[in-house]
C-alpha cells in the first residue's frame, strides 16, 4: 500500500498529527540506532518520518541511504528534507531525482546554512531561496514540499519579513511547514496570526525538541533566535545539578509546551528526536493520557 500524503493525512486526523524527524547516521553503529528508535517508536504509530539533509557532500549521500534504510524498515510516509547550500542548480536537481528513485514524494525545500560565523553565499551556478527550491521541485514532478517556519524569527530577518517569505513560498507551491524548535508557545500562536493576516493558510506543525540534559540549556540560549522563556529557563536551571530530576522536569516542562500549542491550534507536532526514542515516547504517552490527547 503506498504512503499517505499528509496532506491527506492532517485533513482526515481526528486531532493533532504527531511525527519525527531523525538525522541521516554517519557510521553503521548509528544506522542501527536509528532503525532501533523507529522500532521503538512506531507502536505510536507517527504519522510520517523526516530525514535531514547534509551540510556536506557526504553526508548529503548518507541522507539518500538512511531514507532506504527507513523505506525498508517502515511503511509510514516519509518526508526527505532537501537543502541549496554550496550546490549548484544541477546538483539539486541530482537530489530530487534521487528522492524520486527512492520514492519520496514529500520535499522539505530549505535553504541550509552557511558554515559557522559566515554568512549564506549562493553557490555561482545554485539557487539562492528556499523559495526557488520549492518553485523547482513542483517543476520535476509530483512532489508534495513542505517548508521551514520560524516562532522566534529567522536569524538573518525580520518577524514580518519571514510572514512574506513563507507566503512567497506558499504561492509558489509550498503545501506545508514546519517549525524550527521553540519553547514558547505564544511565540509559535504570534507567527501562525502574522501568516494568516496575510492570507496565508497552509498547515504550520510545531517543530518540538524534548528536554533532557542540562548542556542543552547553553546550546539553545547560543542558537540565536530560539529564545527561552526565563521562568521556563529558571526551572531548568533549578535542577540542573541533578540529572534524573532535570529529565523530570525537562519533560514535564515541553510536555506543557505541546499542549499549549495544541490549545493554540497546531494541526501537528513533529518531534526532533536526534535518533532517540524514550524522551518523545514519554511526552507522547503524558499527552495521550490526558484530555488533550494525540489520536492514538
Ligand atoms: C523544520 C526544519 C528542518 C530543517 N532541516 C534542515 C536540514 O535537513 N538540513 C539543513 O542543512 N538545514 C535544515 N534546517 C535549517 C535551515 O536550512 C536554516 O534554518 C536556514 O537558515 C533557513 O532555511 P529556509 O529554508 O528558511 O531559507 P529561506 O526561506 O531561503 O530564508 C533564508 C533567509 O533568507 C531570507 N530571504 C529569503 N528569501 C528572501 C527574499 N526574497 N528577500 C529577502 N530575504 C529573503 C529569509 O528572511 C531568511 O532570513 C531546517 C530548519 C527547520 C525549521
Amino acid at each position: 500500500m503506498p504512503a499517505e500524503n499528509i496532506i491527506d493525512l492532517l485533513a482526515s486526523s481526528t486531532g493533532p498529527t504527531f511525527s519525527v524527524e531523525f538525522f541521516p547516521p554517519s557510521d553503521d553503529a548509528g544506522v542501527q540506532q536509528l532503525l532501533g528508535a523507529l522500532e521503538a517508536l512506531q507502536p505510536l504509530e507517527p504519522d510520517w518520518v523526516s530525514v535531514t539533509y547534509g551540510a556536506t557532500g557526504a553526508s548529503r549521500y548518507k541522507t539518500f541511504s538512511a531514507v532506504g534504510a527507513l523505506r525498508g524498515q517502515t511503511a509510514t510516509s516519509l518526508i526527505g528534507h532537501l537543502t541549496i547550500a554550496g550546490q549548484s542548480k544541477s546538483d539539486v536537481v541530482r537530489a530530487i531525482e534521487a528522492y524520486e528513485r527512492l520514492g519520496v514524494t514529500h520535499i522539505l525545500a530549505l535553504r541550509g546554512d552557511p558554515p559557522r560565523g559566515e554568512s549564506f553565499v549562493p553557490h555561482p551556478e545554485g539557487l539562492t531561496s528556499a523559495t526557488e527550491l520549492v518553485t523547482l521541485i513542483k517543476s520535476l514532478g509530483d512532489f508534495t514540499v513542505g517548508v521551514a517556519a520560524f516562532p522566534d524569527g529567522h536569524p538573518e530577518s525580520t518577524l514580518e519579513l519571514d510572514a512574506e517569505i513563507l507566503l512567497a513560498k506558499e504561492r509558489a507551491g509550498a503545501e506545508f511547514a514546519i517549525t524550527q524548535l521553540f519553547f514558547d508557545a505564544d511565540a509559535y500562536a504570534a507567527m501562525v496570526a502574522r501568516f494568516r493576516a496575510l492570507g496565508g493558510t497552509m498547515p504550520i506543525i510545531a517543530g518540538i525538541m524534548p528536554i533532557t540534559v542540562p548542556s542543552q540549556i547553553e546550546r539553545f540560549a547560543s542558537l540565536s533566535g530560539s529564545g527561552m522563556p526565563a521562568a521556563f529557563e529558571a526551572q531548568l536551571r533549578s535542577v540542573a545539578d541533578d540529572r534524573a530530576r532535570f529529565r523530570e522536569v525537562g519533560i514535564e516542562l515541553v510536555t506543557d509546551l505541546c499542549r499549549q500549542v495544541i490549545a493554540a491550534g497546531a494541526p501537528g507536532l513533529q518531534f526532533f528526536t536526534l535518533n532517540r526514542s524514550t524522551a518523545t515516547h514519554d511526552i507522547l504517552s503524558r499527552l495521550r493520557s490526558t484530555a488533550d490527547a494525540l489520536p492514538a
